[in-house]
C-alpha cells in the first residue's frame, strides 16, 4: 500500500429521526462510506446529500470552535465535528440528539433555554457587548470575550442527570458562567452572582456526579466550578456566622 492509498469502510448509520408533531419518533439507517478522515459531522452531510436532503442537523466551524454539531454519538456527547468515524471502532454508529435541551427537529435542539439561563449568570458582561453601538469596542477585544474556553456548546447540560429531572435547575454552564464571573469579575459584580447561585436551583441542586466535565469538550470541567461556587458560599456564611465582613 502507498501512502497515497485511502482505506474506505462502509459504516452503518442509525440516526434519530423526529419532526414537530411526530407521534413516534425513530431511527433511520444509512450506509456511508467512510475514510481515516471522515468525521461523523462529514458523514451525516454526506447523509443529507446523497440519501436525505430532510435530515436536520446543525453545524458551522467544523473545527470545535462553535459548539454547534453537539450531539450524542454511541451514547456520549461529542462535537460531531471532531469525531473521526473509523476511531469510534464499531460498523454501526449511533446519533441522537443532545438530552434535556428541548427537541426541534432530528439532530437540532432549541438553544434558547440554555442561552437564557446562561445569561443570567453572564448578564451585564453579554448584554452590554450585544448592544454596544459602536464598531470599536472600548474596552478591547477582551469585551467581547464571555467566559474562557466555554464554547456554549450544551453537552454538559445533555448529561447532567440532575438537569434531566428538573428544568428548574440553573445546570452546569450557568454555574460555571457564574464561577468565572467571582474569579475574574472584570466590571461585573461577584457578589450578585454569588447571590444568584445560592438558591435550591442553584449550586446547591448540583449532585457531584461530574458528568458535566466528563461531557465537556472544551476543559471547563463545570463539576469544579461548582464546587468552587459552594467553598465560596460556605466561606461566606461562616464568615457572617463569625462576625467576620466579606
Ligand atoms: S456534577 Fe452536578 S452539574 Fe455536573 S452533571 Fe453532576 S449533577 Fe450535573
Ligand atoms: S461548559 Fe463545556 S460542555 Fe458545557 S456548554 Fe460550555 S463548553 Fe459545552
Amino acid at each position: 500500500m502507498t501512502t497515497t492509498d485511502v482505506v474506505t469502510k462502509e459504516i452503518t448509520f442509525r440516526v434519530y429521526r423526529y419532526k414537530q408533531g411526530d407521534a413516534s419518533p425513530h431511527y433511520d439507517t444509512f450506509k456511508v462510506p467512510c475514510d481515516e478522515w471522515t468525521t461523523v459531522l462529514v458523514a451525516l452531510q454526506a447523509i443529507r446529500r446523497d440519501n436525505d436532503p430532510s435530515l436536520t442537523l446543525r453545524h458551522s466551524c467544523h473545527h470545535a470552535s462553535c459548539g454547534t454539531c453537539a450531539m450524542i454519538i454511541n451514547g456520549r456527547e461529542e462535537l460531531a465535528c471532531v469525531v473521526t468515524v473509523l476511531d469510534l471502532g464499531t460498523d454501526v454508529v449511533t446519533v441522537e440528539p443532545l438530552h434535556n435541551i428541548p427537541l426541534i427537529s432530528d439532530l437540532v435542539v432549541d438553544m434558547v433555554p440554555f442561552y437564557d439561563v446562561l445569561n443570567q449568570a453572564d448578564r451585564p458582561y453579554v448584554r452590554r457587548s450585544e448592544f454596544m453601538p459602536e464598531a470599536k469596542p472600548p474596552g478591547g477585544i477582551d469585551f467581547y470575550t464571555r467566559y474562557e474556553n466555554c464554547i456554549e456548546c450544551g453537552a454538559c447540560v445533555s448529561a447532567c442527570p440532575i438537569k434531566g429531572t428538573s428544568e428548574e435547575y440553573y445546570g452546569p454552564a450557568a454555574l460555571a458562567a457564574a464561577w468565572r464571573v467571582i474569579e475574574e469579575p472584570r466590571g461585573r459584580d461577584p457578589k450578585a452572582a454569588l447571590d444568584w447561585v445560592d438558591t435550591p436551583d442553584g449550586c446547591w441542586r448540583c449532585h457531584v456526579a461530574y458528568e458535566c466535565t466528563e461531557a465537556c469538550p472544551s476543559g471547563v470541567e463545570p463539576a469544579e466550578k461548582i464546587m468552587a461556587l459552594r467553598r465560596a458560599l460556605t466561606r461566606q456564611k461562616l464568615g457572617r456566622l463569625f462576625g467576620r465582613r466579606d
